[in-house]
């Protein structure tokens, strides 16, 4: 059975039996901090499983894109050294959201399995929770062994620990027992051998875990206990490629149509055949999960970056690319060019992989680009680190600086120092990258204690599209302790009229006004959870009563002038650029706008005059805000707006229209384009390969801008002698400049030409070398000439300038050709050497070397040494 067929069959038998089929939501979650990528099929349904929002049906199913490189599911070192590990992997799921429990999941699983599937039932074995006697002291979950006994013989159901059979998210959230599914598909001949119950759990690749079955019915809190979950829960995954190497007969996940076409792919780039050679086989299964990790986060919007979760996708695509480099000899790019395979076959059940191809490839080929060059520069380096080298050891906080730095890999640089007969210390290296992680954490960590319930609320209710300002009471609040904020208070109210951030706009400031007139400011407002949390500096009086919220009006309506005017950018660059431009990401702020898209060279100055005038005609067109806060998301794509991945199920949708233009927003905005008053853009340059980024200003920021250049200006005039024309005045000066340069340049010369005279003179006998040294007071190309006039007029010379041009020091060595032949000199390694007296390095010819330093004080030290290498 092929995958796809596979895919959508689980997902039809869960919807013959009532669920609706979502989406994959994308795996970088809007409004969770908690986790950096979507790890597991529960992740984007957290809220309901916690009780803070309902969805439509109680009964869902879906394939959820999954990524395990970070936090407390992390697979990524196994990934490539065993069969069934990814980083990136599709799990099929079925929920049911306080609606059926343990019994229909596991009839229905069996029957899936067995009947529709039709696996063997003598390959499979369960597993149930036996109980722990820790501090949560749980029971033995009978319940579920009772209902397994029914479908399979009770000698293949064994029992599980914490570890395997309690299932936990994070260190907080929802949890709770499960069941897990395994498959055994060694031979016959094997199973003879080895009992396979034996193998569940022990690692064993054709011993595997297929599906884990869920049953959530408790909270984990923040101070480590357990609560009952109001309502009972559903949560199954079923590891989608592992499947589909039990249906299709093989024993490794990548010898499946879902990896066999990309392996092909790779096999045919590097000449290299999978299957014969252990190093070169982890090497293919390395690269043929990466890739899809990488291209899947790019079609997300994750792109690669230096922080966060766009690191930790740089990391992952770097690793594929040391493998390609070390053991399939790749010197060149070449991961991009899967991308394609990705696209054909995944294309129809992931669209935003179809759609967005030539992004990713561009994105790829160019990390790919940079990421090699690194490596190449850290050969060089790695060279001269061995070079300078006596003993055999290279230190630890070498190799470390050169990971840190140059960003060059320990484990290259550990295979390159064995090569050559050398090693290093790994515990010094193991010490550094310690104290680089603590330093780190010391940083970021963050400790919050659990939430203090006041009132019982269903859901907060936001106000803030109509109003700035309402009586409000606390209904939940809990502190929060982090290094970089101190002590803060998270509120969450009944009600609200602060924005939180997202969909790229800031959160509201503002304040609370209390009963008795005393004031409390709100720093900042987030999304957690699908609850608006008030950040605080501290608590109000009287947890009980009401209070004015009210929003910062200033700020708010400059951001809502900058938001309205993103639409309208976005549709200007469409309009102008092309339907190509898709939004990469937004940022909107009080003082500014940024906005990411993908276009794939520089926009020209009069692209963005055009796009700027596009904008502004539409504030001088005063068109009014047309809002749907409710629609289906169908019908918003009926009716126009872009469909934005980053969507997931359940997500209502409110529609923003400004004339022709339309989007998919839960932002703020004003209620006239007229309120803009004037659009500018200030800058427009590169932030991956295919994605560019415009910063631009409206209203205030705009008027201050033009009172800033008047100023600019006024003084450029001023400083010209109040010039009519200022730009014919500076032209003239530029060329009056110029005109003073040569000159100079000339008398230089001269001087040269006198100072030639008396250094003749100074030339003394060493060893049968003409030999001359002198600190002067001229620049780096007079040096030069000097020199070499000296060296045409004077046989087997050697020079030694030293000269010091505005505190920066300069070496300038010359060594007459024959010297150079007979006696074996380099002038190159003399500069280079005497440099380090001079605080600087340099190089050049044999025959003619230069070296340049921030120490002047060390040229008369250098000048002494030279005679040694006469
Ligand atoms: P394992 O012990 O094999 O790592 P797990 O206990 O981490 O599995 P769960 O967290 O229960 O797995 O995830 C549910 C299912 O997802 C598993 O039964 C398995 O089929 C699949 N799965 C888990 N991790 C991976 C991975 N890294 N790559 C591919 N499939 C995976
Ligand atoms: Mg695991």
């Amino acid at each position: 059975m092929k995958s796809s067929e596979i895919r959508s069959k689980f997902l039809e038998f869960f919807e013959s039996k009532s669920h609706d089929i979502v989406q994959s939501a994308p795996m970088v979650l809007k409004n969770d901090p908690t986790l950096m990528f979507v790890n597991s099929g529960m992740a984007p349904f957290k809220e309901y499983f916690l009780g803070n929002g309902t969805p439509k049906n109680t009964r869902l199913t879906d394939t959820q894109k999954c990524l395990r490189v970070s936090g407390k599911h992390n697979d990524l070192e196994e990934v490539g050294y065993d069969t069934y590990h990814h980083t990136l992997f599709e799990m099929l799921g079925n929920w049911s959201f306080g609606d059926y429990f343990k019994t229909e999941a596991i009839a229905w699983a069996w029957e899936l399995l067995t009947e529709v599937f039709n696996i063997d039932k003598d390959i499979l074995y369960v597993t149930v929770f036996e109980g722990s006697d820790d501090a949560d002291n749980l029971k033995m979950d009978t319940e579920a062994y009772d209902i397994w006994k029914q479908y399979i013989s009770e000698d293949r159901i064994l029992k599980g620990n914490k570890k395997d059979n309690f299932w936990e998210m994070g260190d907080q959230g929802p949890c709770g027992p499960c069941s897990e599914i395994h498959v055994d598909i060694r031979s016959a001949e094997e199973k003879t051998k080895v009992d396979g119950k034996s193998l569940v759990n022990m690692d064993h690749p054709q011993v595997v875990e297929i599906w884990n079955l869920v049953f959530m019915q408790y909270n984990r809190k923040a101070n480590g206990s357990l609560e009952v979950l109001p309502n009972k829960h559903i949560d199954t995954g079923m590891g989608f490629e592992r499947l589909c190497m039990v249906l299709q007969n093989v024993t490794s996940n990548y010898d499946t149509d879902v990896f066999t076409p990309i392996i092909r792919e790779i096999e045919t780039i590097t000449n290299t055949d999978y299957g014969k050679d252990e190093k070169i086989d982890i090497a293919i299964r390395v690269i043929s999960d990466h890739v899809r990790a990488v291209a899947f986060s790019i079609a997300d919007g994750q792109l690669p970056s230096n922080t966060g979760a766009g690191y930790v996708i740089r990391r992952i695509l770097r690793r594929a690319v040391r493998y390609g480099f070390t053991f399939l000899d790749k010197k060149e790019p070449f991961i991009y060019r899967l991308v394609s395979i990705l696209s054909a076959r995944m294309g129809d059940a992931f669209p935003e992989i179809k759609s967005q191809k030539q992004l990713i490839e561009n994105v790829i080929k160019e990390e790919e680009t940079s990421f090699l060059r690194t490596l190449d520069q850290g050969l060089v380096l790695l060279d001269r680190m061995i070079e300078g080298e006596s003993s055999k050891e290279i230190s630890g906080a070498k190799v470390f600086e050169l990971k840190d730095t140059y960003g060059f890999p320990e484990d290259l640089t550990d295979l390159i120092l064995r090569e050559r007969g050398f090693t290093y210390s790994k515990k010094e290296f193991a010490k550094k990258l310690q104290e680089q992680k603590d330093r780190g954490k010391e940083a970021s960590a963050s400790q919050s204690d659990d939430w203090v319930v006041i009132k019982e609320d269903a859901e907060e209710e936001f106000v803030g599209y109509d109003t700035l300002e309402t009586q409000v009471s606390l209904t939940r609040y809990r502190k929060v302790t982090s290094k970089k904020d101190g002590e803060q208070y998270q509120l969450v109210f009944n009600m609200t009229p602060f924005y939180a951030e997202g969909g790229g706009q800031v959160g509201d400031k503002g304040y609370l006004e209390q009963p008795n007139g005393d004031v409390i400011y709100i720093l900042d407002t987030k999304k957690e959870n699908n609850l608006i949390i008030h950040f605080a500096k501290n608590l109000p009086k009287n947890l009980d009563a009401t209070m004015k919220a009210v929003v910062d009006v200033k700020q708010r309506y400059r951001t809502e002038c900058n938001h309205t005017a993103t639409h309208l950018l976005h549709q200007g660059l469409r309009e102008i650029l092309g339907t190509h431009v898709e939004q990469k990401g937004s940022s909107v702020h009080s003082k500014y706008l940024r906005f990411d898209f993908s276009h794939f060279s520089k926009v020209t100055d009069e692209q963005l005059r055009d796009v700027e005038d596009f904008v502004n005609a539409r504030i001088a067109g005063r068109l009014p805000l047309q809002e749907n806060r409710s629609v289906p998301m169908e019908q918003a794509i009926e009716e126009g707006a872009m469909a934005l991945f980053g969507e997931k199920y359940g997500d209502a949708v409110r529609t923003i229209r400004f004339g022709q233009s339309i989007e998919l927003c839960g932002g703020t905005h004003v209620a006239n384009t007229a309120d803009i008053w004037h659009f500018k853009i200030k800058g427009e340059g590169a932030v991956a390969a295919g994605v560019r980024r415009i910063e631009a200003i409206t209203n205030d920021a705009v008027k201050d801008y033009f009172a800033e250049n008047d100023k600019a200006y006024a003084d450029i005039k001023s400083l010209l002698n109040n010039a009519k024309e200022p730009t014919a005045a500076i032209e003239k000066i530029q060329l009056e400049n110029a005109d003073l340069k040569k000159q100079v340049e000339q008398l230089l010369k001269d001087k040269a030409k006198n100072i030639k005279g008396d250094l003749k003179a100074e030339v003394s006998q060493i060893n049968g070398v003409n030999f001359l040294t002198k600190e002067l007071d001229l620049d780096a190309n007079s040096l030069k000439d000097l020199a070499f006039e000296l060296g045409g007029e004077i046989d087997n010379l050697f020079i030694l300038f030293g000269s010091n041009n505005d505190g920066k020091a300069l070496l300038t060595c010359y060594i007459d050709k024959k010297l150079v032949a007979e006696k074996s000199l380099n002038a190159g390694t003399i500069v280079r050497e005497l440099g380090k007296h001079i605080q600087g390095g340099g190089g050049g010819q044999p025959f003619f070397a230069t070296a340049g330093g921030k120490n002047p004080d060390g040229i008369a030290k250098a000048l002494e040494e030279v005679k040694a290498y006469l």
